[in-house]
């Protein structure tokens, strides 16, 4: 491991006895249960015992964390990353990206099944679920809805979640054809799992590299339109309307995407969804250097989207943050704008990218943040997390907001390199990450 920033526990051996841990001093942010308030946490056997003004009687620490000036909320939840596992190991493995997710201050990741094969039947899934085993992060499957993700014929749902899927996606493509979206909506309502929708309609997306503007046009690019993503929007809300199921729509980049998921959520409809700090950050005006590192689809877009998407995060229309961390080795990124693979990282700049562009400027409170980096990915995808309460698991994020760093991926516990944040300063950080009950990581 190169010098990187701090420590993490690897393999996490569930043999070790977990001493009682005492929170002490931090600001405790748990929207789910209505608290924001300085309150000691008390963790041991794995749960959390108490959370109050006092040390509960005959509370024994083994070990006391000093959290003075920083926040403690339930575990970070990532709910759209790609661990490249089985198939693309060079980028990524199920290790190497829960080490980064527990650096980035993540308790569970959720991860897409465009693998090599895909994730499209009950032994692939078992496998991602073993190789999960003893990982400094909890990792959630999701399956492919067709078989080998070519949107022709449904794979087995019932035996993927049988295995440990959470929800399905052929994240990487959308599902073209409406009569298999409606067919996939209604299985997957049948066992109460969410369709996540990846909105790109192909026929106006193929040879294309960045967003569709005047940007595209003055630096000699191919445009991606924002209509390619808003009509599968559309679709994809109207079939789950029809159906009665549930959908959420996976990275969120147009301000006019944003506004159809604000009038079906109004009208009723079971929709949620998801944006990435990319989006709020960045937008096509950064691509004058050709920086392929800033290449990923849907595309950066205009400033007028990145103030929808922002306006989306405040109101409550879009309900996660996720990074869509996307590892990929440098011969796919070190060649021309073209030539180069769509996909940036994000596990170790995603919290914050958040504190940075949406608490520092007050497009969110911290419990706002909270609720769509933990509580809501857990409602989403029906998991446990998401809740300081008494008895529940001590999957818990310790951030300490106000540090100031510069980003280094040459540092990152991720094994690819490709992130747009390089060299820029953020504001934010994970300092210790609880994983039932045990220290997973600890900043230096
Ligand atoms: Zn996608
Ligand atoms: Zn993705």
């Amino acid at each position: 491991m190169p010098d990187s920033y701090g420590r993490v526990t690897f393999p996490v051996t569930p043999v070790d006895p977990v001493p009682p841990i005492l929170i002490t001093g931090g600001r405790v942010i748990d929207p789910a249960n209505d608290i924001d308030d300085y309150l000691t946490v008390a963790l041991s056997g794995g749960t959390i015992c108490a959370v109050g003004k006092k040390i509960p009687e005959g509370f024994e620490a083994g070990v006391t964390i000093d959290a003075k000036g920083m926040w403690v909320v339930p575990g970070l939840v990532d709910m759209h990353v790609h661990l490249r596992e089985p198939g693309r190991e060079d980028k990524e493995t199920i290790a190497s990206g829960t080490m980064a997710a527990a650096a980035g201050g993540f308790t569970a990741v959720a991860c897409m099944p465009n693998t090599t094969p895909a994730l499209d039947e009950e032994s692939k899934i078992r496998y991602v679920v073993q190789r999960s085993e003893g990982c400094p992060c909890r990792v959630y499957p999701v399956g492919a809805i067709t078989e080998k993700l070519e949107g022709e014929k449904l794979a087995p749902f019932g035996e993927m979640v049988g295995a440990g899927a959470k929800a399905f996606s052929d994240d990487g493509r959308s599902v073209s054809n409406s009569y298999m979206m409606r067919n996939a909506l209604n299985y997957s309502k049948s066992f109460n799992v969410p369709l996540i929708c990846h909105c790109e309609d192909h026929d106006l997306t193929g040879q294309c590299h960045m967003n569709e503007s005047a940007m595209s046009t003055r630096l000699g690019v191919r445009g991606i339109p924002s209509i390619a993503e808003e009509i599968v929007v559309a679709r994809d809300i109207m079939i789950a309307e029809y159906t009665g199921a549930r959908v959420h729509i996976a990275h969120v980049t147009t301000a006019g995407a944003v506004q159809i998921v604000r009038e079906a959520k109004s009208r009723g409809a079971h929709v949620t969804c998801e944006t990435c700090p990319h989006y709020f950050v960045f937008t096509d005006e950064d691509l004058a250097t050709y920086d392929t590192n800033k290449k990923m689809n849907p595309p950066l877009r205009t400033p007028r989207d990145r103030a929808a998407v922002i306006e989306g995060l405040s109101d409550g229309t879009i309900d996660v943050i996720a990074s869509d961390h996307a590892p990929h080795c440098s011969e796919e990124k070190d060649v021309e704008f073209a030539a180069a693979a769509f996909g940036v990282i994000g596990l170790e700049t995603s919290l914050a990218a958040a504190i940075t562009h949406l608490i520092d400027t007050n497009v969110l409170v911290p419990s706002h943040l909270v609720e769509k980096m933990s509580v809501a990915p857990n409602r989403v995808l029906g998991l446990q997390g998401g809740t300081l309460a008494a008895s529940s698991v001590a999957d818990i994020t310790i951030i300490d907001p106000s540090c100031e760093w510069s980003v280094d991926s040459s540092r990152f516990f991720s094994k690819s390199r490709n992130t747009p944040f390089e060299g820029l300063t953020l504001r934010g950080a994970a300092r210790y990450t609880i994983l039932g009950g045990r220290i997973v990581f600890e900043r230096r």
